[in-house]
């Protein structure tokens, strides 16, 4: 199934190039804060069935005349791992081989409101004298939630995947400000359901700027892989269900401009077009000071 948030947290199922709402408006909790998805992902195995009902009786829709948003608006945390792919950490030098050999070098966090969704610009601060840069991730939509799960069971607690870039300010202030600013975490366009994907560990992702490829993988070549994030995180963190793992970034990182075009796309998963565009905000002196 693809699962959509739309027009105000409405919750629909994509059926070709329409949408079903399932989550009636009856039945959604207040909208702020905008949780619903949460309970739909914690509650989706015993309502399957009543969601395969409402697919068939439930008010569709063209996808074209509603708004898609970030499907998952109010998770707990969203967790990232850094540089994941083997030809990336190539490019980031740094003395991050070493470390990549011994384990990894852990996760980190971004802002849960960086989150963004398929109809948003991401809307670059303004700082001048910056690199923004794009990365090109997979998202993992955690379903069961739990601790200390075991990378033999860390794929059945995976509700489903997604379209992610982690967007971020290049520089050596910490991660999480320069990777934080609202719009810097596009999610989307919909969850994709684990069940659709046979090998989570083999599937193609791209992103292009203005039309160009600058970003082109497969998640074979993951350093830590999917079983092994999920342990990691949660040897530390209890996950709950519509957490969000950011799966980290292959080779091509580079610059965003005000103008730009970016298109993001995973195999079976989905694809999302995002314009870029500078915003008025975002102006800090921490920022005046070189990159490097
Ligand atoms: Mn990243």
């Amino acid at each position: 199934m693809k699962i959509a948030s739309f027009d105000s947290n409405k919750i629909g199922l994509i059926v070709g190039d329409e949408i079903v709402e399932i989550v009636p408006a009856g039945s959604r909790s207040a909208a702020w804060p905008p949780t619903e998805m949460l309970r739909f992902i914690s509650e989706f195995e015993e309502r399957k069935g009543e969601i395969e009902r409402l697919v068939a009786s439930g008010p569709r829709m063209p996808l074209a005349s509603v708004r898609l948003e970030t499907p998952v608006p109010w998770p707990n945390k969203v967790i990232a791992f850094p540089a994941n792919y083997h030809a990336h950490i190539a490019e980031m030098k740094d003395g991050l081989i070493s470390t990549f050999k011994n384990g990894g070098q852990g996760f980190f966090l971004k802002a849960n409101s960086s989150l963004s969704g398929p109809a948003d610009p991401i809307e670059l601060p303004s700082v001048a004298g910056r690199e923004i840069h794009h990365e090109c991730e997979m998202a993992i939509i955690i379903g069961k939630g739990g601790r200390d799960i075991s990378v033999e069971r860390a794929l059945d607690h995976i509700f489903g995947y997604a379209c992610l870039v982690d967007v971020v300010i290049r520089g050596k202030e910490e991660r999480v400000m320069r990777k934080s600013f609202d719009s810097f975490c596009p999610v989307g366009p919909w969850i994709t359901t684990a069940d659709e994907i046979a090998d989570p560990a083999n599937l193609a992702l791209e992103l292009r700027i203005n039309g160009e490829v600058r970003q082109s993988a497969n998640t074979a070549n993951l350093i830590v892989d999917i079983p092994n994030m999920i342990a990691m995180a949660s040897s530390v963190m209890t996950l709950y269900p519509g957490d969000i793992i950011a799966t980290g970034t292959p080779a091509g990182v580079g610059p965003i401009e005000d103008g730009d075009v970016l298109d993001i796309q995973i195999e079976k998963v989905g694809a999302m077009r995002l314009p870029v565009v500078r915003g008025a905000n975002g102006y800090n002196p921490v920022w005046d000071k070189p990159a490097a």
